[in-house]
């Protein structure tokens, strides 16, 4: 993936980009940022890339030349065009979705204001998206390039050390995530919930999605109104649990039905009410035996191996499993073959099987 960020500061990225995780992405090749200077598109002395504003007022405005010139160095060089953003507290709000759209893409052109902001035949001529990081306002859009760069970046496959630390996260099947607890196990009087030492995975899992649900309830009740919390919390916790996050503060009894457990040779796996593997993380081996046993399959081929394996790259890429038409093209395999291959069918076989939710178009 590739972030090009047009600044009049370069030099604030200089320790972002330099340190934790994302300097380590950056020499594994994960991501690549480059850092265009927009004073060095200007052709005065003074390297002047701000004026007063038409029709009065505090403040001064970013020109329109610099900018443009600076853009166009970038897109004479990339076909097709790359996705372009202007950091401005007047665009739409980021949220955790489109952060994952973004991470969709191979690249992204981010554009940093300054000063009152940013002369809008520059934005009018290039089309060019806003976003804002939130409802203030800062300096600069350095830091919220920054965010953007950071929360797009840790979806990228590799990126976080653990992939299942992505599963859970606030926002990420639409809830505020559940308290977090560690050593030792009482600190100054306070003990960690009894539950989270118990070792019963599913019952974890439950009182998590209990705590999750109370507290987005309590902290961000608009959350539970949105009309893609079900679409989110079905990909992460099944049809029950995308039910019950959409009503009331579950009962202990409800949580039972969301989260089912199955056993196979002394692994316990949480699933969802027609079976799919809750975490995704989970999956192991001993899951796709277990599966191949339930679909009476004789023997797992390198064919079966090879659509998990694509259906898992997709999902982990897109945040959610192909549709069922669309099998063939992620897969390359005839669906008649899919299914000859998982007799339950792409769905209910392969999707389970490759221990991802159950995806859209299967009955
Ligand atoms: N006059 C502008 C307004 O009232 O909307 C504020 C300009 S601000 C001082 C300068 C630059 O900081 C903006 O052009 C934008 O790039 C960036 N910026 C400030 N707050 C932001 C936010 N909440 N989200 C994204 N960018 C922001």
């Amino acid at each position: 993936m590739i972030f090009d960020v047009l600044t009049i500061f370069p030099g604030l990225f200089s320790s972002f980009l330099a340190e934790s995780l994302l300097a380590k992405a950056l020499a594994k090749g994960l991501l690549t940022v480059n850092l265009i200077d927009i004073r060095d598109f200007t052709n005065d002395t003074h390297r002047t890339v701000d004026d007063r504003p038409y029709g009065g007022g505090p403040g001064m405005v970013m020109k329109p030349e610099p900018l443009t010139l600076a853009l166009e160095s970038i897109l004479k060089s990339s076909e097709p065009r790359p996705k372009t953003i202007c950091l401005s507290p007047s665009g739409p709000t980021l949220n955790q979705k489109m952060v994952r759209q973004l991470a969709s893409l191979p690249r992204i052109i981010l554009i940093c204001g300054r000063y009152e902001g940013i002369d809008q035949r520059f934005l009018d001529l290039f089309a060019i998206e806003e976003l804002s990081i939130g409802d203030y306002v800062l300096n600069g859009g350095e830091v919220p390039a920054m965010a953007l760069i950071e929360s797009i970046s840790r979806l990228i496959p590799g990126f976080l050390g653990k992939d299942e630390s992505l599963i859970e996260e606030s926002h990420s099947h639409g809830l505020l995530e559940h308290p977090h607890y560690t050593r030792p196990p009482e600190f100054r009087g306070l003990t960690v919930p009894q539950i989270l030492l118990s070792g019963h995975h599913a019952q974890v899992a439950a009182y998590r999605l209990a705590e999750a649900m109370a507290k987005t309830r309590a902290i961000r009740p608009d959350l539970l109104a949105r009309p893609e919390l079900e679409e989110e919390t079905v990909a992460a916790l099944g049809r029950e649990g995308a039910a019950l996050a959409n009503k009331t503060t579950p009962q202990k009894e409800d949580l039972r039905l969301v989260m089912k457990t199955v056993e196979f040779k002394g692994a316990i796996y949480s699933v969802d009410d027609e079976g799919f593997l809750l975490d995704s993380s989970l999956w192991d081996p001993n899951w796709v035996e277990m599966i191949r046993i339930q679909e009476d399959i004789d023997e797992i081929t390198d064919d079966h191996q090879e659509i998990m394996r694509l259906l898992r790259e997709y999902c982990q890429e897109k945040g959610l499993p192909p549709r069922v038409r669309d099998m063939t093209v992620v897969t390359g395999f005839k669906l008649k073959y899919i299914y000859e291959l998982f007799p339950s069918g792409p769905g209910k076989g392969a999707c389970k099987m490759a221990g991802l939710p159950k995806p859209e178009g299967c009955a």
